[in-house]
């Protein structure tokens, strides 16, 4: 049995630092906001070497505070992608702009700025590129694009914890960028949480009142805002966590490649080398023909697999209203049928890896199960 992912394995070999992090928690009394949310966001902001990093509930209330910090609202209309977590357009919803979704490049899954180019109205305040399965979108024309009409770059960097471009991290590179630490991100809580990072010294003092009902201080809103906020558990166990980002984020790519050069030649396609920055994997993304057949035929060996995402947004029942029939997204459009992921954690073992591989090719060589 090789599960899709299995944190059981990092707790057995991070408990005691975490448990160690918990009962300082409980013993300090203090649960929202506090000594380990501060440290936290110094350091993780250190990390990514920005300004300012703002601990908040989730990824998409990152996303959503980033939005309301750059007065985005009602009459709004924000560009992103529909191949991506359902999150980031609830996240635009959520502050009543109307999200605009664009197709993305065959070989990264990522913006296409050509797309993005064409989306653009009077009304356009944001670009919302998200750097899907730890791949960078196409930054330098996205920023291009954005400086000459004046609006802010919005990175979702939910699923590129550690991921560069031009020598930056991920999030450092817009004006704000976004972080979602749910549990099985490359860097992860025990629960909800999230962050918004920027070097802007205006947004950062923003975003710290919209995340907290707008006070300025205690019982004072001189904005309105909303609550959500980062639990000093979270923040305890992160920076527990945080040190072995870079070390979990090489295992990640070591497997992927062993996965890409067992796979190279078989029914799968490997991710496409090459594409924009020093990735990382947060998801190894294999594409495939008859996709559907080769789960069944992989789940009845006990290898668990999963699809990001079975259907893009503007395919949902809830936002099918986002896309007429004219904007078709072509290319989101064929990645639906054709994408698989494949385990890949780093307490994966070498030996799963050539299990799943070898199942994989063996597929090939003995046609139907
Ligand atoms: C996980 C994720 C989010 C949302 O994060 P939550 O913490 O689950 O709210 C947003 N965008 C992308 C690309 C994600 O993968």
């Amino acid at each position: 049995m090789i599960p899709f992912c299995d944190l059981s394995r990092q707790h057995a070999v991070l408990g005691e630092q975490l448990e160690h992090a918990i009962h300082r928690v409980l013993e300090r009394g203090r649960f929202v906001l506090g000594d380990e949310v501060e440290s936290f966001e110094a350091e993780f902001a250190a990390y990514l070497g920005v300004r300012h990093a703002v601990g908040c509930g989730s990824g998409t209330a990152a996303l959503e505070l980033a939005l309301r910090a750059c007065g985005i609202g009602q009459g709004d209309e924000v560009v992103t992608v529909s191949h991506t977590a359902v999150a980031t357009v609830a996240a635009i919803e959520l502050v009543s702009a109307r999200p605009v979704l664009v197709d993305v490049e065959p070989g990264t899954y990522t913006m296409d700025a050509t797309c993005a180019e064409q989306a653009l109205s009077a009304k356009t305040r944001a670009l919302l590129p998200v750097h899907l399965y730890g791949q960078p979108a196409n930054l330098d024309p996205l920023l291009a694009l954005a400086r000459r009409h004046g609006i802010p770059l919005i990175e979702d960097c939910c699923q590129a914890h550690g991921a560069e471009y031009g020598g930056l991290k991920l999030g450092a590179i817009g004006t704000l960028g976004c972080f979602s630490f749910y549990p099985t991100k490359n860097l992860g809580a025990i629960g909800d949480a999230g962050m918004v990072v920027t070097s802007d010294d205006r947004l950062a003092e923003r975003l710290r009142l919209l995340r907290q009902y707008g006070w300025s201080e205690r019982y004072v809103s001189s904005a309105k805002g909303t609550n959500s906020r980062l639990d000093e558990l979270q923040a305890a166990i992160l920076r527990v966590k945080l040190p072995y980002l870079d070390s979990w984020n090489e295992r990640r790519l070591r497997l992927a490649r062993l996965y890409d050069e067992m796979l190279t030649g078989s029914v799968v396609e490997p991710p496409t080398p090459g594409g924009h920055g020093q990735r990382v994997y947060h998801l190894y993304v294999v594409g495939c023909e008859q996709r559907d057949e080769l789960r069944a035929y992989l789940h009845a060996l006990g290898i668990e697999t999963a699809i990001h995402y079975p259907i893009p947004v503007h395919l949902q029942p809830a936002y099918a209203d986002l896309v007429q029939p004219l904007d078709a997204l072509p290319v989101t459009e064929s990645l639906q049928s054709r994408i698989l992921s494949l385990p890949l954690y780093p307490e994966l073992t070498e030996e799963e890896v050539i299990t799943v591989a070898t199942a994989i090719r063996r597929k090939e060589t003995l046609g139907t199960p």
